[in-house]
């Protein structure tokens, strides 16, 4: 998988003048320029799989540096610590990170624990007066979002959620062709998300701690995907569950739905979330004057598509490392993605999850 570092090693300077900005602060490194502004210091909360990636790609961030680590887990601080030359006044653990609110050298905090854990956690750090930036699902339902947002409010710390797709090269660019109208009016959107999951042990399979089954961890993306791709928010949706092993996918842990939203244009969306299958990572998306079908779609990448004009070309880039130097300049500078990271569009897709679930119990059609 190549690195920023990689990317921008190869780019020229005729870069600059190509029509898709990746993220400002690519550009900005592609100036060739060292970078001297600001840097987002960051603590990551959760040292597990997906921590251990995200520090990994901020390695190579030229705006975010790993400076702090919050973990349950002595031995893992000890190992990260040499890895990352981490101070050790930069170190808490659950017990005690409240009292990051006196240290000066942590601007940010990474929630990466599981589902189930990050309101709390988000609303302590927001708390303690740092920015926070929470893993995908914000929280567990609409309403720990609504207060996760209302308490980064009340604290005036930014809440940022970890959608590293609307950083994606190939992503802001069907994005770009979208907004520019190039598919014509928009009529479909298929997006199909999903893996096979192992040990039946794990949180994710724990309805307290995950919220729920496929759809949170995994479902999310197509909710997701469907937005960004059509542009505009779902007024309605249906959907349909189905189990095949109840003891894996206990109550209340849902393995496989399949759902549709509706939306203002008179678009529609159909989408598939599961536990139990693979190779399930495509979205397509069909106007009246072309199309974009992906796949994969969202995963670490490379990411591949095409559209009616042809291939996608943009260059692989780590996701986590665009997603964080971005951060870092939305943070400082006020510049966003193309499409918003904020507590806002946490919320919105924690909405329809919520919206998703009812309309597997009832069968019914759900307004949003
Ligand atoms: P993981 O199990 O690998 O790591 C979770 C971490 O939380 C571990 O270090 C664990 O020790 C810690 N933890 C703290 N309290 C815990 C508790 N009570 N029970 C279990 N673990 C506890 O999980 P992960 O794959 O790193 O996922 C963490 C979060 O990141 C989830 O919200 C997940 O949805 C999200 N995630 C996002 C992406 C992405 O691409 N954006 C990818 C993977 C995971």
């Amino acid at each position: 998988m190549g690195s920023r570092r990689d990317f921008l090693g190869k780019l020229t300077v005729s870069a600059i003048s190509l029509p898709i900005l990746y993220s400002p602060a690519q550009l900005f490194a592609a100036s060739s320029k060292p970078y001297e502004g600001p840097i987002l210091r960051v603590a990551i909360m959760g040292l597990g799989s997906y921590g251990t990636r995200v520090a990994k790609a901020m390695e190579s961030c030229q705006r975010a540096k790993l400076v702090g680590l919050i973990s349950g887990t002595p031995s893992k601080v000890v190992d990260w610590r040499a890895k990352y030359d981490i101070p050790e006044k930069n170190c808490y653990n659950y017990d005690t990170f409240d009292q990051i609110k006196n240290n000066p050298d942590i601007d940010a905090v990474y929630v990466i624990t599981p589902n189930g854990l990050h309101k709390d956690q988000v609303i302590r750090v927001a708390k303690a007066g740092k920015h926070v930036i929470c893993e995908k699902p914000m929280g567990i339902n609409a309403k720990e979002g609504q207060e996760m947002v209302d308490a980064c409010k009340a604290a005036k710390v930014k809440l940022l959620v970890g959608y590293r797709m609307h950083y994606e090269p190939k992503t802001v660019e069907v994005i770009r062709m979208r907004k520019a109208g190039e598919f014509g009016k928009l009529k479909f959107f298929q997006g199909l998300s999903g893996f096979t999951i192992g040990d039946p042990t794990q949180w994710r399979l724990n309805k307290k701690l995950a919220g729920g089954g496929a759809m949170m961890d995994i479902g999310i993306y197509s909710i997701n995907g469907a937005r960004y791709m059509l542009g505009e928010e779902p007024i309605w949706v249906t959907a349909q569950e189905t189990k095949t092993d109840p003891v894996k996918f206990k109550e209340g842990v849902d393995e496989t739905i399949q759902f549709q939203m509706g939306f203002p244009s008179g678009a529609t969306a159909s989408c598939l979330s599961t536990y139990a299958m693979s190779h399930l990572d495509r979205f397509f998306l069909n106007g009246e004057k072309g199309f974009a079908e992906m796949q994969p779609s969202t995963g670490y990448g490379p990411i591949k598509g095409r559209t009616h004009k042809g291939e996608l070309t943009q260059p692989h880039i780590t996701h986590q490392t665009l997603q964080m130097d971005g951060m870092a300049q939305l943070i400082f500078e006020g510049v966003q993605p193309i499409v918003p990271v904020d507590g806002e569009e946490g919320l919105r897709d924690l909405k329809i999850i919520d919206a998703i679930y009812k309309a597997t119990k009832t069968g019914q059609k759900v307004d949003l």
